[in-house]
């Protein structure tokens, strides 16, 4: 592949925001992605319509590279990688290549964030030891119900659209309900499940409870079967009865809430990374394509008609990353720019994660038109990049609540705003 200009690749970043740390991590995915994943993406893919082996061996030898446990405290055996700005990094130089293999280890470090953050001992005890072993320890943050996922992100509601229902008895939480599509179902170890203690008190209804599995009470359903991120697993699963410790809810009343929505945030923030570099490995394809294959008697890429696309696309990338790369900064500031879960902070992270998403949708669509029949072809890897993006768009809120989340940045902008629509609704049910 031809190379792009070196001063481009190692001005990506600015470097007083990006430190020399994590541009080191990112050459250390870069190299792995370039040299374990890029030969064998195709294959992984089919792996993932058998039996899942090959891709299961890619995250063992992921899993060998201490990416793990790294979230975890110092003291409990950890990197403390907590910045969100190096989760970005991270991510948008795997998606590059196999964007979905990631998500097993990612959605684990993502699952146990909540307990790190509000430190508890209990479950920091009893669980890190598994994250450091030489095998995968899969976890889920379970947080999508049949009744929808915008529901439980929508800040609006308060919480009242978790039916998940979590009550104590004696030493003991009892979770009752159902969980869809969560990341990482069905072949996790843990999970992190969003509950709602009683939904009349609102936020302060919210709990983080951990659950092991297997467990009694706890059961599978089936994985769904999805036009791309095959290398990740979703699917549906249930609790009945299913009963813990007291200790493994996460915080306490309030704090649950904003783990949550800090969870929110930062989900936000790696979304946008992992699409930009989506967006990047259509990029690298198209570029390289276009500079052999000739039409009209010279390569596609010196028509004027292409060079203008492929500006598009670069500029879409570019503007995708400085917008993450601000983002992150601020989020892994609070002592600077406030409180993590502001309004401010939600609406910036959202602006992140709606631009690279719907900025990828058009870039690996761009790339694929440039390359004509060869886009969609499985020789080349832009139709896959096709596919694994829109996931990307629709998760977190999707598209459209995304906006609702960047609005509220901007002006007190409730949905419910002088009426108690959900209230009523549910009101209309019941008679
Ligand atoms: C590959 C993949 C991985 C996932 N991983 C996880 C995970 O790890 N954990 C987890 O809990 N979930 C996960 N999800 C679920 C995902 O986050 C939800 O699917 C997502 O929030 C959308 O929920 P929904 O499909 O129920 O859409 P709905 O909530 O039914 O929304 C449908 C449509 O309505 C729009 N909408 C929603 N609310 C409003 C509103 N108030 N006003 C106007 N429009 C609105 C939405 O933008 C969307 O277009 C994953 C999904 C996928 C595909």
């Amino acid at each position: 592949m031809e190379e792009v200009s070196i001063e481009i690749v190692e001005n990506r970043f600015m470097h007083e925001l990006v430190s020399p740390g994590d541009r080191f991590l990112g050459d250390i995915v870069r190299n792995f992605v370039d040299r374990e994943i890029m030969p064998i993406r195709r294959e992984m893919e089919a792996s993932t319509r058998g039996d899942f082996e090959l891709v299961r061996e890619v995250q063992r030898r992921l899993v060998g590279l201490g990416f793990q446990g790294a979230f975890l405290p110092p003291e409990y055996g950890g990197w403390n990688l907590t910045s969100a700005l190096s989760y970005c990094i991270v991510l948008d130089e795997f998606s590059r290549g196999e964007p979905s293999c990631i998500a097993t280890l990612g959605g684990g470090a993502w699952a146990f964030r909540p307990a790190c953050i509000a430190g508890n001992p209990t479950l920091l005890e009893d669980f890190s030891p598994r994250f450091l072993g030489s095998d995968p320890y899969v976890a889920c943050f379970a947080m999508t119900e049949p009744s929808g996922g915008c529901n439980i992100e929508n800040l609006d509601m308060k919480g009242k659209g978790i039916h998940t229902r979590a009550e104590l008895d004696g030493d003991e939480w009892v979770i009752n309900g159902a969980k869809v599509w969560p990341t990482n179902s069905g072949v996790s170890d843990v999970y992190c499940v969003v509950c709602n203690t009683d939904p009349s008190l609102g936020d302060e209804g919210i709990a983080l409870i951990y659950v092991p599995v297997p467990i009694p009470g706890y059961s599978f359903g089936r994985f769904e079967d999805k036009a791309g991120f095959r290398s990740s697993r979703e699917g549906d699963f249930y609790f009945d009865n299913v009963r813990v410790p007291k200790e493994y809810r996460a915080g306490g009343p309030g704090l649950d809430a904003e783990l949550l929505h800090d969870n929110l945030v930062f989900a936000r923030l790696f979304s946008a990374a992992w699409a930009a570099g989506i967006a990047q490995g259509a990029f690298d394809e198209v570029m390289a394509f276009s500079a052999e294959r000739k039409v009209a008697g010279k390569p596609i890429r010196q028509h004027t008609l292409a060079a203008n696309t492929l500006a598009d696309i670069a500029i879409g990338i570019q503007v995708g990353r400085d917008s993450y790369v601000n983002a992150a900064y601020m989020f892994d500031h609070p002592e600077i720019y406030g409180k993590r879960t502001s309004k401010h902070m939600i609406s910036r992270s959202t602006v992140a994660k709606v631009f690279c998403c719907d900025m990828a949708v058009k870039a690996t669509n761009q790339a694929m038109e440039l390359m004509g029949n060869y886009g969609c072809a499985t020789d080349y890897h832009v139709e896959k990049l096709w596919r694994d993006n829109k996931i990307i768009q629709l998760w977190e809120g999707g598209a459209q609540l995304g906006r609702m989340d960047v609005a509220r940045g901007y002006y007190d902008y409730d949905q419910f705003y002088e009426n108690d629509l959900y209230d009523l609704m549910q009101e209309m049910r019941r008679k």
